[in-house]
């Protein structure tokens, strides 16, 4: 069933739960995580971006998120993640996305006030929640190298950059980043802290792959209420093909399908959202 992101991101924050959101671009990742809701009662994001259309024709693939969406049994949210125009995002709406993001945070600060306001006044008439980033998450690189030039987010500028833009939600930069880790992440709590106590909307963690159980726990007590996933269920897909030599393509496809489950349902469990879509 479709769901509303801004109800389910208020809900984790208020019972202390984080909503799952992965990020899924072919079949089997689309099946997988959401056979992993299904099995654990959970609300579910699943999130298409610019990144992955190297491989899949969104057109053609929205379709199918939204059918699938539509007749799963728990609550389901289609997002565009990481929308990097205005285009982009109308765009996504148009394919059946009921939830956006827009990211404008590689610009200044008044520049990225300027244009998420931008998309927030053209979705909040139509009740589409829209995300939105400050401080930035960076793309996969050395990660030691990211840290020294990190963009954190500023908690004084939050609560200002909330309340000029009216977005529904905020993707913080608290030494996370995009990809594989090339050393153990360190998360800057205090960040989190701080953002938290100035702004009031729900905060979302991206780049989450790779980050110890132990703080991503850390994390959600300290009010993130959506993380999102891609990493993993790509290393999982990778690992169920490199155990399964000399199989067929048919049940290869399967046990990738099953693997994704398999990762989705751990992080399911991990965030505390299981058997919340049970009301
Ligand atoms: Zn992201």
């Amino acid at each position: 069933m479709f769901a509303n992101m801004k109800f389910w991101e208020t809900d984790a924050q208020a019972k202390g739960y984080a909503v799952p959101h992965f990020n899924v671009w072919n079949m089997e990742m689309l099946q997988g995580a959401l056979d992993a809701a299904t099995e654990l009662h959970s609300p579910v994001i699943i999130s298409m971006g610019t990144g992955f259309l190297q491989n899949t024709v969104f057109e053609n693939y929205a379709p199918a998120m939204v059918k699938a969406g539509m007749e799963a049994p728990v609550p389901v949210i289609l997002h565009w993640d990481h929308g990097r125009s205005f285009d982009i995002v109308k765009h996504a709406y148009a394919m059946g996305m009921n939830s956006v993001m827009i990211d404008k945070s590689a610009e200044d600060f008044e520049t990225n006030i300027r244009l998420t306001k931008e998309v927030v006044d053209h979705f909040h008439p139509m009740g589409v929640p829209v995300e939105a980033e400050l401080g930035h998450v960076g793309n996969e690189t050395v990660y030691e190298e990211a840290l020294a030039n990190y963009k954190y987010t500023d908690p004084d500028q939050a609560a200002e950059f909330v309340e000029r833009t009216g977005c529904d939600s905020l993707a913080v930069a608290i030494g996370n980043q995009h990809g594989v880790y090339t050393s153990p992440p360190k998360l800057n709590f205090d960040v989190v802290r701080k953002v938290r106590r100035a702004v009031s909307v729900p905060l979302v963690l991206h780049g989450a792959s790779g980050i110890s159980d132990e703080d991503i726990k850390t994390a959600i007590s300290l009010g993130i209420a959506k993380i999102n996933i891609h990493t993993e269920l790509c290393e999982a897909a990778m690992q169920a093909v490199a155990a399964n030599p000399g199989t067929t393509f048919l049940d290869l496809e399967q046990k990738v399908r099953a693997a994704i489950k398999q990762r989705a349902m751990e992080k399911i469990l991990l965030f505390g959202s299981d058997g919340k879509a049970d009301r």
